[in-house]
Formats: structure tokens, C-alpha cells, sequence
């Protein structure tokens, strides 16, 4: 009856469960699936380290660096090869480097002039009213330009969400932007003063934050927490009904067709909301959860391919390359895995992994798999120069992969919060909440270990007096 329950051993649930167990406080953590990390999932194959979820591990605060040494991970850190930041992108079928200096945007021929001018004209755009919910292509068109839209944000968000800039909220979705524009009434101005405040915060920037990864791969991070955890955590147990009692909460499971239920002093949601929406809810309010089923999620497919280096005659010197919607090409974007990190491929060998589908072509990323080769070789052929076939492939289709924070998103936040409120014990955590990056996971997990536990979390960034 001590116990926190926490649904889903994914990295939000089993951080949660980490900080809860440093602070005294025991936990179960029931996953239904045969192996913890959720969407992080690492497969090594004849020298091939593929990754199913996610590549990269955003260090975008010290709170994740902190972590990993608790957990004494620090030899197993891989940082990305600092000769690898390039992004390309594609226009008119070719792959160009994003420039990340003054002149390299005056020369770059990603962008037409006016495009470049246009951006400029950020500086004098008035803000948008506070309360006024917009979506990103609109914030984009009218802070930045059309082209700007369709040839740099656009790809961004089918690298990052899978996701259509017509639908993601700002707010929601990319509340740093919102905010810039509400306290500078410029990105372009907020850009530069905004730096100052963030370092005092210990923040980094996305863009500019280290990335990281494991010798073996992310679910490093999976199964060390399993590990520490013990038998804190349930494989194989599928939560199916949650009672709200007087006392705290009782969690009805099935193992291998046995259903068993126990108390619990808290209750931790960490599992994807639809599958939340699934539960049986019985709570005196006659709450229901059946509304998570709401949040759209994009289907997403991962196709990790190996080639003999002399195959690909693409320097692939950089992190990747993300497409455009309107080059009209069937891959979201690609990984340049093999140059990220070591021991990605054997020795001659290169690996890159291809997303397919987003809300951008929903049924490829359904497709069947010889369908999805096809393409995505087709692809790899005209943008990298491929040629030969894959040496290596590994194939994950993510059927609700990443949530989308859409316009009207808030009311999903609003009606968690409401809950918590109304029901003391009970947390929401995970990538439909807190931002679907690993490192968002990752603090928000932390978070909800705190929360739970009934303690405030010391502020470790403000500065000694
Ligand atoms: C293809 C892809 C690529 C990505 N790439 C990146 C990247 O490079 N960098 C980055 O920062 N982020 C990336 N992300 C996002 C990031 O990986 C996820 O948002 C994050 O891992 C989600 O973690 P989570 O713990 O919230 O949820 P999940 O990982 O979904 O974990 C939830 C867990 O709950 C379990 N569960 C479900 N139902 C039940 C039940 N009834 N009872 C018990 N357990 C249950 C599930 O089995 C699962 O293990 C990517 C995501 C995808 C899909």
C-alpha cells in the first residue's frame, strides 16, 4: 500500500520510478510489453547497431547529464562527432548544408533572396494577442515568409514530430517560440537576448545541445534502469482497470492470463495516451479516460539501412538530411547514423536510418515493406547517391509513434491537470504531455519522481550568493 504504481516502464515511467526509489519510496512499475524503454529500442546485428525509436539523447539540461552519472553510465557516453553537425536539405532534388553563419545564409542557395529578405521582416512584424491560438504555418508565414515556411520549418517538423506545421499548435507544440515572439516581439531579436537568460538557467538550446548516445545503443538507458530498479518493474504485466479508493489506488493487471490487483499510495500515468484511453477508470468523480484517445499520433516508420561505403558516393558528413513536403520525395528525412557515432556499422560499411510516413503520407508509413524499400531506396538513390543494395536492414513501423500537440491541444493538458487536482496521488507524465523529446521525458519522469514522493526538488541551477 506504500507503494507508487507507475504505468509503463518507458523513460518517463522508469525515471519516475529511479527518482522515487533514491528518494525511499517503493514502487511497481507494471509494463506490458517483454523488455522496458518503450519506444527506445536498440538492435545489434553482424556489426550493425540499428536504433528503432530514437538516435539521439538531447543533453538540453544538466539534470540529464546528472542522471546518467547516478546511474554511472558516464563510460558508456557516446557525444556525437563534433564534425558531424551539418544538417542538408533538400532543394530542386539535392541535398544542401543548412548554413549556421551570417554569410553562409547571404550565399546559400536554399533560400531564394526574397525569401532571405522576407526573414528580415520579422523585425518589424507586430506579436500576435496572447490568448490567440495559432497554428505554426501561420506563425511562420506571418513572421517569416512563405518560403521560409515550406523549405526550412516544414522539414524541421517532419524531423522532429513526423507532424503538419498547419496543425501543430505554437503554443502547444513550440511554446519557446511563442513566448520569444510575446516577450521580444521578434525571434530574430529574442535569438540573441534570449541566450543570456538561458545560460543563467543552465538551459541549452535545442539546436545547440549536445547529442548523445551509448556505446551499445539508447536502450542502454532501457535496461540500466531495469537493472537498478530490480524487481521494482513488471514485464509482461498489461495495467487494464485503475480504482480510485478512499485510501489510494488499486491497479487491476494481467500476467500471462493472470489478473491480479494491489493498492497503491500513488498512481503514475506513463503510458501512451491511447492506451490510457483503454483503461478501465473507476473514480467516484465518474471521470473517464476515454478522451485521451483524442490526441492524434503520427504513424511513423524507421527503415535503418546498411551499405558498403564505396555504395554511397554522398560524403554523408553531417547528422542527415530532411525533405521537404513540397520536393515530393517518399522519405521524411534520414539519419546519417554511421557518422554520428562509432560502431554504428562494421568497418566499410555505413548505416542510415529513413522515416516514412508522418502525418505527412500517413498510409506509407503503413505501407507494405516492399513498398516502403522501394521508396526509400528510389530516394536514397537520386538524394545520396546509392546505389548497390542494403548490406543491412531493419524495418520498425510505429503505427501511433509520435503524439502531436495540435491546435486545441491545451484542453487535453487542462483536463490532466483538473484530474490531478481532484484525485491527490494522481500524476500524468510522458511524451503526450511534458514534449515528446527523450530529454523532455527524461526531466518530466524526474518530475513526476518528485511530485510523487511529496517533495519539492531543490533548484540546482540558481546561483550561490
Ligand atoms: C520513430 C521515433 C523516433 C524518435 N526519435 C527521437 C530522437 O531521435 N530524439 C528524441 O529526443 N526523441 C525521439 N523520439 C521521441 C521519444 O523517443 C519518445 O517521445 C519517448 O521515448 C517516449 O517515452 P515515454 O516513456 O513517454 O513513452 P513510451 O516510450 O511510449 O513508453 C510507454 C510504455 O508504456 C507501456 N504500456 C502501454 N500500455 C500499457 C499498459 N496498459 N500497462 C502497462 N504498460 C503499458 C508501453 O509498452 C511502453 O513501454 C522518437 C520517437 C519515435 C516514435
Amino acid at each position: 500500500m506504500n507503494t507508487v504504481a507507475i504505468l509503463g516502464a518507458g523513460v518517463t515511467g522508469l525515471v519516475a520510478a529511479y527518482r522515487l526509489q533514491r528518494l525511499g519510496v517503493p514502487t511497481t512499475v507494471y509494463e506490458a510489453a517483454d523488455r522496458p524503454g518503450g519506444v527506445v529500442q536498440t538492435f545489434q546485428r553482424d556489426g550493425y547497431l540499428a536504433e528503432a525509436g530514437p538516435n539521439t539523447l538531447l543533453e538540453t539540461s544538466p539534470r540529464i547529464r546528472q542522471l546518467l552519472i547516478d546511474l554511472n553510465l558516464d563510460d558508456e557516453i557516446l557525444p556525437s562527432d563534433p564534425d558531424a553537425t551539418k544538417r542538408y536539405l533538400v532543394r530542386d532534388g539535392h541535398p544542401s548544408p543548412l548554413p549556421d553563419t551570417l554569410p553562409g545564409w547571404l550565399k546559400t542557395d536554399l533560400f531564394s533572396l526574397t525569401a532571405k529578405l522576407r526573414v528580415l521582416g520579422d523585425l518589424v512584424q507586430p506579436r500576435c494577442a496572447p490568448d490567440y491560438e495559432e497554428d505554426l504555418a501561420q506563425f511562420v508565414v506571418r513572421r517569416l515568409g512563405r518560403e521560409f515556411l515550406d523549405r526550412a520549418i516544414n522539414p524541421f517538423v517532419a524531423g522532429v514530430y513526423a507532424g503538419d506545421p498547419q496543425q501543430l499548435s505554437v503554443r502547444e507544440a513550440f511554446p519557446r517560440l511563442h513566448a520569444v515572439e510575446q516577450k521580444y516581439g521578434s525571434l530574430l531579436l529574442g535569438q540573441m537576448l534570449g541566450a543570456r537568460e538561458r545560460r543563467r538557467r543552465g538551459e541549452v538550446p535545442r539546436a545547440s545541445a549536445p547529442k548523445l548516445s551509448f556505446r551499445n545503443g539508447l536502450g542502454t538507458l532501457g535496461t540500466t534502469l531495469q537493472q537498478a530498479l530490480g524487481d521494482e518493474v513488471e514485464l509482461n504485466t498489461a495495467v487494464t482497470g485503475v480504482r480510485r479508493t478512499s485510501e489510494g489506488w488499486e491497479v487491476t493487471s494481467t500476467c500471462q492470463q493472470r489478473t491480479t490487483t494491489h493498492r497503491h499510495r500513488g498512481l503514475l500515468l506513463a503510458a501512451p495516451a491511447h492506451r490510457l484511453a483503454q483503461l478501465h477508470w473507476e473514480s467516484p468523480d465518474h471521470s473517464s479516460l476515454a478522451w485521451l484517445d483524442k490526441i492524434q499520433y503520427a504513424p511513423v516508420t524507421a527503415l535503418v539501412l546498411g551499405f558498403r561505403r564505396e555504395d554511397v558516393s554522398h560524403p554523408l558528413d553531417g547528422f542527415g538530411v530532411l525533405v521537404p513536403a513540397v520536393e515530393k520525395l517518399p522519405i521524411l528525412g534520414a539519419i546519417f547514423n554511421s557518422s554520428l557515432f562509432p560502431n554504428r556499422a562494421p568497418d566499410g560499411h555505413i548505416t542510415l536510418t529513413c522515416y516514412l510516413g508522418g502525418t505527412r503520407d500517413p498510409q506509407l508509413a503503413l505501407a507494405p515493406y516492399a513498398e516502403q524499400l522501394e521508396s526509400t531506396l528510389g530516394a536514397l538513390r537520386s538524394l545520396l547517391g546509392v546505389h548497390g543494395t542494403p548490406t543491412f536492414i531493419h524495418h520498425t513501423v510505429h503505427t501511433r509513434g509520435i503524439p502531436q500537440y495540435n491546435l486545441g491541444f491545451g484542453q487535453f493538458r487542462d483536463r490532466m491537470r483538473t484530474l490531478e487536482e481532484s484525485n491527490p496521488g494522481l500524476v500524468f507524465a510522458g511524451h503526450f504531455r511534458n514534449g515528446i523529446s527523450l530529454s523532455d521525458c527524461v526531466i518530466a519522469g524526474d518530475d513526476a519522481g518528485w511530485k510523487l514522493a511529496g517533495i519539492e526538488r531543490p533548484d540546482f541551477n540558481t546561483p550561490k550568493e
